[in-house]
């Protein structure tokens, strides 16, 4: 979902700055993170959501689409920075809301690109249409009624993911992908080298590194267990944190908003 505040002066700034590169034809951000056995991450944000390239410097899948209306700009942003689109082994879609997931179709058109999805949101990638949302603040309660409606051309996983397994086979890179049901029923969250790709587990904001609660979240508490799960369980070593929406993040930003035992 998007994710700005325009309260501050710095927001409204970012805000102008985002729109005068759209207007450009640029994605609004373009970040490049090293991590841990020769893996890069290229993080392209159109609309405040990111989609991000794993890249191991021969092969290269994305973890998540964008919405539908950027994914032929989602394509230039690739192609210009040297990622062939139709060499792209997968998309793995952290899950299924229309800001993550509304690319997947144009991809795979054009291109046959694998679309890898959580066994949970199956139903909700067939119908194309957003499952219930739960605003959890003022900002998110302003702009719920047009992201609740949001809809996305219907998709049909070709690998649905209900248990943790690698994702080498599919990708040629060792990332693996496991359920983590909360955000939605089948959120996903893919581990690489030394950084985890969280989906809408938990945002970034659009000035500060520092992670923030989503706009939509059904059970707090959960989510909160969930963070606490991932720190401890999931991605132990994981410096960098990679949200669908701002961020990167570090392990130290994400325990300093969620853990009781930081
Ligand atoms: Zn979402």
């Amino acid at each position: 979902m998007v994710l700005l505040s325009l309260r501050s002066a710095s927001a409204r700034a970012a805000l102008v700055l985002s729109l005068a590169s759209a207007a450009l034809g640029c994605a609004t951000s373009h970040t490049t993170r090293s991590l841990a056995d020769g893996v890069t991450v290229h993080t392209f944000r159109r609309d405040y959501t990111n989609a991000h390239v794993v890249s191991n410097g021969r092969d290269f899948f994305m973890v998540d689409s964008g919405l539908e209306a950027n994914a032929p700009a989602l394509e230039q942003d690739l192609r210009a920075s040297g990622f062939d689109p139709s060499r792209l082994r997968a998309i793995v879609l952290s899950h299924g809301h229309a800001d993550h997931a509304g690319g997947a179709a144009y991809f795979r058109r054009r291109f046959g690109t694998r679309v890898i999805a959580g066994r949970g949101d199956e139903a909700m990638l067939r119908s194309g249409h957003n499952e219930r949302l739960c605003p959890t603040n003022d900002d998110a309660r302003a702009r719920f009624a047009s992201d609740q409606a949001a809809t996305f051309t219907p998709i049909v996983p070709d690998v649905t993911v209900d248990a943790e397994r690698s994702l080498l086979d599919v990708t040629g890179i060792p990332a693996r992908v496991l359920p983590l049901p909360g955000h939605t029923e089948g959120s996903l969250v893919v581990t690489v080298g030394d950084g985890v790709f969280v989906g809408d587990l938990l945002r970034g904001d659009a000035i500060w590194p520092t992670a923030e609660v989503h706009f939509y979240m059904c059970d707090l508490e959960d989510n909160r267990r969930d963070v606490q799960t991932v720190l401890d369980q999931v991605a132990p070593r994981a410096a960098q944190w990679f949200p669908g929406h701002f961020g990167p993040l570090s392990r130290d930003a994400v325990r300093a908003r969620f853990s009781r035992t930081r």
